[in-house]
């Protein structure tokens, strides 16, 4: 099959966020075969962004370069040792078909992170995470493209670097490479994590894989807003992580204020909720024109139709200062922020 290139094209249905921006050329890729061809094509073009599923992105501007839109499918059991697999998809594979393709395969290990919007092809890029588990996980290795010499590579997790929503794939040394495919070490002994009380009450006892996965995804279409009814991007912004001596300070101060150990290596520290700051800081159902901040959570921001990405930027801009004044704290974006 031909590559499909589109230009100009809109992304306006390719971005979560529903903001209605463009791209000078649009390729689709869907066949392995075209893969040179569309590498060829980005190494020419001024600029270049690759889009899965665009639910982590913020368009603040048209696109004056070439999107390399991720669309190719498949999944399959590579090893199966009977207790536990090796299972892998393709990066344009939509991640919650997959978490439930696994579930039909009586592999267990991503039941937690159902309903998370997006592509398998991007679950490493931000190391995705929910009720309690985080893919690093159950990620066994992927393979990804170098963008400028066409050289394929199997990267292990000491490769990609995962942190808390990050990897090396979101830093200068890791941008060239472009996920193909990811394979998950899964599990038949199911084992639950059930760390998060929310969850473990929606199960009201129940105890299997399929069940927990139903409970999420209950628990999400209660809280976030649906993408498709109400733009968004999820999280607009991570958790902040803060020294130990700056958290106890806050908490003299604020002693309502939730504090969580960062659990994590590459962060060392004390996490803070960013929903709390925000909310602290009057943001919760505010609106201006069509940008604003989700009513019933302060860390979504949200498009009522016909913001732009640049009017959604500025809102993220003032809730970050506003956040810095009243708590010292620097917040950071989740979604990636294309200018
Ligand atoms: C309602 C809602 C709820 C959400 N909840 C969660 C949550 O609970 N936990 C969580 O972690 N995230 C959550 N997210 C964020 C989002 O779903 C994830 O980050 C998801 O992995 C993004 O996938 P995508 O395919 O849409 O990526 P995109 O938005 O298309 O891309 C995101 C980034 O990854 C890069 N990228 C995409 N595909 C590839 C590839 N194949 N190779 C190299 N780079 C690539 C892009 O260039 C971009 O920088 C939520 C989003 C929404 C809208």
């Amino acid at each position: 099959m031909a590559l499909r290139i589109d230009e100009p094209a809109s992304l306006k249905a390719l971005n979560s966020f529903g903001v209605a921006a463009r791209a000078a050329r649009l390729i689709t890729l869907d066949d392995p075969a075209d893969l040179d061809a569309a590498l060829a094509l980005i190494a020419r073009a001024p600029r270049a962004l690759v889009l899965g599923g665009g639910s982590n992105l913020l368009l603040a501007a048209d696109f004056e370069g070439t999107v390399l839109r991720i669309a190719l499918r498949g999944r399959r059991i590579v090893f199966d040792e009977g207790h536990a697999a090796i299972v892998e998809a393709a990066a344009g594979e939509n991640w919650h078909d997959f978490v439930c393709w696994s579930l039909d395969q009586g592999l267990s290990g991503l039941e937690n992170l159902s309903l998370i919007p997006g592509t398998v092809g991007a679950s490493p890029i931000q190391n995705i995470g929910a009720y309690g588990v985080e893919m690093r996980e159950r990620f066994d290795s992927l393979e990804a493209v170098d963008r400028r010499s066409g050289e394929r590579r199997r990267l292990l997790a000491g490769d990609c670097r995962f942190g808390y929503r990050d990897s090396i794939f979101k830093h200068p040394e890791g941008a060239h490479w472009i996920v193909l495919s990811v394979r998950f070490r899964l599990s038949r002994r199911f084992e639950p994590r059930l760390d998060y009380g929310e969850l473990r009450a929606e199960l009201a006892g129940a105890r299997d894989a399929g069940a927990v996965a139903a409970a999420v995804i209950a628990i999400r279409r209660r809280k976030l807003p649906d993408p498709v009814v109400l733009g968004n991007a999820g999280s607009f912004f991570r958790n902040p992580v803060v020294d130990a001596a700056q958290a106890d300070a806050l908490a003299r101060r604020h002693p309502d204020m939730p504090r969580y150990p960062a659990d994590d290596d590459r962060s060392p520290g004390v996490k803070l909720s960013a929903g709390w700051l925000i909310d602290r800081c009057g943001w919760k159902g505010f609106r201006e024109g069509d940008a604003g901040v989700h009513d019933r959570h302060a860390l979504v921001l949200v498009n009522h139709g016909a913001a732009t990405g640049a009017q959604l930027l500025a809102l993220a801009e003032r809730i970050r200062d506003s956040v810095r004044e009243r708590f010292g704290v620097e917040l950071e974006p989740e979604p990636t922020i294309v200018r």
